[in-house]
């Protein structure tokens, strides 16, 4: 073993350094029908009015208020989609559907269950009201209205209304291209039988996926041994299309540890220890053309930890996210929660509901290289370094994985 050359550097720092090196990436146009979790690049102004016409709300007769009360002669029809040609006179009356437009000369809408119907000729109630049943031009956006604002995560209600204002294309920010290896000779493709000393390579699967949810799209490139030379040819073949540049594994100090070197060689290590439990190890370095690459522990649950703490944020800013961190939601410890001396801790926990509050209660074993204190775990809490820890019935902030 070597010492290491990296200072260790307190977790808020560390995350702020990787925000600080990460761009925002450029931005393209996506169909409406692709938009759906994209971050939107520009604010979208609705260019004509919502509705296009004053379009009838019910099911009814388009007359004039001022007819209330009389017995009117049914001139025609207006479907949705298919206008009565015209102008209605006094006296008369257009049968209307959800949808149509509202004749000019009529001012209001009754509706069918409010009038007789005799032949051609239907009775209307009094009193009327100028402006009943039907939506003004306009009444939902004007032109020139802010529909959308840049920054907005394009969800189900905000791609409906940019196709309702007649946005086909809209623009959103690219999202990162990521490369992702691990690394270790001790590692298998998962599915083949591991020999002796060998195990699968889980963490690759499980960053796939965190890399996903995070809103990236991924090259995947296989499992580096531990051999400066290859290793080197994966990430320049990685580095090819990529934005970012994940790796698991080699990061400590151990002889096999090769990424910090390499990473080294090739850019600008901004972070290589981190006091961080667990994730010591966290690597974060800068590279030609604006890209960024991220050591992560090989411990599994190390690699998902620093993911959550470092990656995800990264990827959110590149993707122009107004809101870079998950959640922060105050909860009680239903346990008492041990402080690490000299290390931040995020512990991995489940939640509970207890009447208004939420109560945490810990995964068990903490051990970075215990998946299974990551498995199920609803949020992740945050004890301070130091000698005292928290005790159970503490409030503290958790960090929302997922809401049970
Ligand atoms: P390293 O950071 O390479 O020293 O690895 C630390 C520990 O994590 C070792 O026990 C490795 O076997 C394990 N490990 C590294 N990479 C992976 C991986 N991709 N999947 C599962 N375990 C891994
Ligand atoms: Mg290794």
């Amino acid at each position: 073993m070597r010492a290491s050359a990296y200072p260790l550097i307190d977790v808020d720092e560390a995350a702020a350094l990787v925000l600080e090196r990460t761009p925002v990436l450029g931005v393209e146009e996506v169909h409406v029908g692709r938009a759906a979790g994209r971050v939107l690049a520009e604010d979208i102004v609705a260019a004509n009015p919502l509705p296009p016409f004053p379009s009838s709300a019910v099911d009814g007769y388009a007359v004039r208020a001022a007819d209330a009360g009389k017995t009117l002669t049914v001139a025609g029809e207006s479907a949705a989609g298919r206008p009565f040609e015209g102008a209605l006179g006094a006296g008369a009356a257009a049968r209307i559907l959800t949808g149509g437009v509202v004749p000019e000369g009529a001012d209001c809408v009754v509706m069918v269950e409010d009038v007789r119907v005799s032949g051609e000729h239907v009775t209307v109630p009094a009193p009327l009201t100028a402006g009943a049943n039907f939506h003004r031009i306009g009444a939902d956006l004007a032109p020139g209205d802010v529909i959308l604002r840049a920054g907005m995560v394009l969800g189900p209600a905000e791609i409906g209304i940019a196709a309702a204002s007649g946005r086909a294309r809209l623009p959103v920010r690219r999202r990162p291209r990521v490369a992702l290896m691990s690394t270790g000779d001790e590692l298998v493709e998962v599915g083949t039988r591991p020999g002796k000393g060998q195990i699968p390579d889980s963490n690759r699967w499980a960053l796939l996926a965190a890399l996903g949810d995070a809103g990236a799209d991924v090259a995947l490139l296989g499992i580096a041994p531990d051999e400066a030379g290859a290793l080197r040819g994966f990430v320049t073949e990685a580095l090819g299309g990529a934005d970012v540049l994940v790796t698991s594994g080699g990061v400590s100090v151990g002889t096999h540890d090769l990424v910090k070197p390499l990473l080294e060689s090739i850019g600008t290590v901004h972070v290589g220890r981190v006091k961080l439990k667990p994730g010591k190890p966290f690597t974060f370095a800068t590279l030609d053309g604006g890209k960024v690459a991220f050591g992560l522990p090989g411990f599994p649950v190390s690699s998902l930890v620093t993911f959550e703490v470092f990656v995800r944020p990264a990827l959110r800013k590149m993707q122009g996210f107004a809101q870079l961190q998950r959640a922060l939601l105050p909860v009680r410890l239903g346990y008492d929660a041990k402080a690490t001396a000299d290390r931040t801790e995020y512990q991995r926990v489940t939640l509970s509901r207890d009447g208004r509050e939420l109560v945490a209660q810990t995964t068990g074993s903490q051990s970075s290289s215990r998946l299974m204190s990551l498995a199920g775990a609803h949020a992740l809490v945050r004890v301070p370094a130091g000698e005292k820890g928290l005790e159970a019935g503490t409030i503290v902030e958790a960090m929302i994985l997922s809401l049970p």
